[in-house]
C-alpha cells in the first residue's frame, strides 16, 4: 500500500490520527464527563484510539519528531513555568510565549489538521480540506514550514473556574472568518488551535494574534462555559474571536 505522504509503497503503520501523547489523563471519569453538559455545542470529544494505516514507518517518525516538540512546548505552556520557553503573564486572561520552536510547532499543529482530513473516519469528516489537503502533504513532506502568514495558526487556553484541564481533545466543525477564510480547530492538551486555512491571502487582523515565525505566541484564557453554548462554537465566533484577541494585545 502507498503511503499517505510519500506516496510510497510499503507497509504501513496503523497510525493514531491524534497522537496518544495528548491523551494522558483523558480517561478518568472527570474527564470523561467534561462533553457531556456540552451535547447541543457541536463540539465533539475525540476518543483514543483512532487509528488507521496512512503512513510508512519513516514518515510516521518524521511526525513524532514534530509532535514530541509540541508535546513537550504545551506541557510547559499548560504549567506556565518552563526551562526553555520564556513565559510572561500580561493579565488574567492573556500572555505570552516566547522562544516557541516555531518549525516543529507548526509542522506538527499542520500534520494533525492534515491526518484528520485524509482519515476515512466519518468522526473527521467536518476537517475535510479540499485543495488544502495535497498542499498540506506537500509542505510536510518536504518539512519546509509555511512562513506565519500563510496557515496562520491561533491558540487559546481552556479553564473551567480557572483550572486548566490538559485532558481536553475535542473537535469541532469549521467555521468561517469574514465569510473568506475557512477555519479549522481542535482542542488538544487543553488549548484551542485555531488554523486559518489559506496559503495565498492573510485575513485583515493583526498578525500578533497568530504564532509569530520568531517564536512568540500570544494565548488568551477562555472558558470551557463558553464552549458549551452552541451559537458561540459555529460561524462567528471566529470574527469576535481575533477582535478580542486583539483587544487584550492593546488595551
Ligand atoms: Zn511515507
Amino acid at each position: 500500500m502507498a503511503c499517505r505522504l510519500c506516496q510510497r509503497n510499503s507497509d504501513l503503520c496503523r497510525s493514531h490520527i491524534i497522537s496518544e501523547a495528548f491523551y494522558e489523563g483523558v480517561y478518568d471519569a472527570k474527564h470523561r464527563a467534561l462533553p457531556v453538559s456540552m451535547n447541543d455545542s457541536k463540539l465533539k470529544f475525540i476518543q483514543n484510539g483512532f487509528k488507521e494505516k496512512l503512513l510508512c514507518g519513516d514518515c510516521e517518525q518524521r511526525l513524532s519528531r514534530w509532535e514530541s516538540v509540541l508535546k513537550e512546548t504545551l506541557v510547559d505552556i499548560g504549567n506556565k513555568t518552563s526551562t526553555s520557553l520564556s513565559i510572561d503573564i500580561l493579565g488574567k486572561e492573556f500572555f505570552r510565549v516566547k522562544c516557541i520552536r516555531y518549525k516543529e510547532f507548526k509542522l506538527a499543529i499542520l500534520s494533525i489538521i492534515w491526518r484528520m482530513s485524509i482519515a476515512s473516519d466519518p468522526f473527521f469528516e467536518s476537517y475535510k480540506l479540499g485543495i488544502y489537503e495535497e498542499k498540506l502533504r506537500l509542505v510536510l513532506l518536504s518539512g519546509k514550514v509555511p512562513d506565519e502568514k500563510k496557515f496562520p495558526i491561533m491558540v487559546s487556553r481552556y479553564e473551567l473556574d480557572g483550572v486548566f484541564d490538559p485532558g481536553m481533545v475535542m473537535g469541532y466543525p469549521p467555521g468561517k472568518h469574514e465569510r473568506l477564510f475557512t477555519v479549522q480547530s481542535f482542542i488538544i492538551w487543553g488549548h484551542c488551535f485555531t488554523v486559518f486555512m489559506n496559503d495565498k491571502i492573510f485575513p485583515k487582523v493583526s498578525i500578533e494574534c497568530f504564532l509569530r515565525d520568531s517564536g512568540v505566541l500570544y494565548i488568551d484564557v477562555c472558558s470551557l462555559v463558553e464552549l458549551a453554548s452552541p451559537e458561540s462554537i459555529l460561524s462567528k465566533i471566529y470574527d469576535e474571536k481575533v477582535q478580542s484577541m486583539y483587544a487584550k494585545m492593546h488595551p
